[in-house]
């Protein structure tokens, strides 16, 4: 991990700060973290939010322990307090940004309208984005915006490479990440292999590349 500092020379680099848990430190920590970075935007992928008892659940229909869980959605009301485009990615109707569809949400989800917990008000989170982008994997749903970014940044070098997405991979699952289908230590994301991240990104890549030629096809 690098400091504040040293960020600022690394090119291709990301800077993390870890969300504290528990509900009170979540809302002091997204005044702090839009005081110190002013964002254009907020993007939450695949980040649990309440449903409207307040109620954050895994996408099995189990509650969480909230003070063990990180409260981002008031990172999502402080941001849209202050006028800033909050954008919501997700896989489940648990996450961040489904507030926008819940209705839908909570009649397609297996455990929407009931869940497996006491609060018997189903997963789906009442917290809202400006934009929301549903993915069958919420991490293809991020690689679609980064690659559209990397478009209109005439860069296609700000969207990772084949190998960088299986080093990417590789470390999450060395750090004791697991895959949501399996729940095992595997090198898999919901449930697809490597192979199909690998070809998903060389796929996202080639349209960006191919958006930067013009093809003279001599006629
Ligand atoms: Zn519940």
């Amino acid at each position: 991990m690098l400091d504040a500092e040293r960020f600022e020379h690394r090119p291709h680099s990301t800077l993390i700060e870890i969300h504290p848990p528990g509900d009170t430190a979540g809302q002091s920590f997204a005044t702090q973290l839009l005081d110190k970075y002013q964002p254009s935007a907020v993007v939450f992928i695949e980040k649990t939010g309440p449903n409207a008892k307040g109620v954050h659940h895994s996408i099995m229909g189990t509650a969480k322990n909230p003070d063990e869980t990180g409260h981002a959605f008031h990172l999502a009301e402080a941001a849209k307090t202050r006028g800033i485009v909050t954008i919501g990615v997700g896989d489940g109707g648990n996450e961040i940004g489904n507030g926008l569809i819940y209705d839908a949400a909570r009649q397609i989800q297996p455990y929407g309208i009931t869940c497996q917990c006491d609060c018997e008000d189903g997963v789906v989170t009442v917290t809202a984005t400006d934009v929301l982008i549903s993915a069958s994997v919420s991490n293809w749903g991020a690689y679609g915006i980064a690659a559209q970014l990397a478009y209109e940044l005439k860069n296609a070098d700000y969207f990772q490479s084949e190998e960088m997405e299986d080093f990417m991979l590789r470390q999450c699952v060395a750090a004791g990440g697991t895959d949501g289908a399996y729940a095992a230590q595997v090198l898999y994301v919901d449930g697809t292999s490597a192979r199909t991240q690998r070809a998903l990104v060389a796929m996202l890549r080639e349209i960006i590349e191919n958006g930067f030629k013009t093809v003279h096809r001599g006629f």
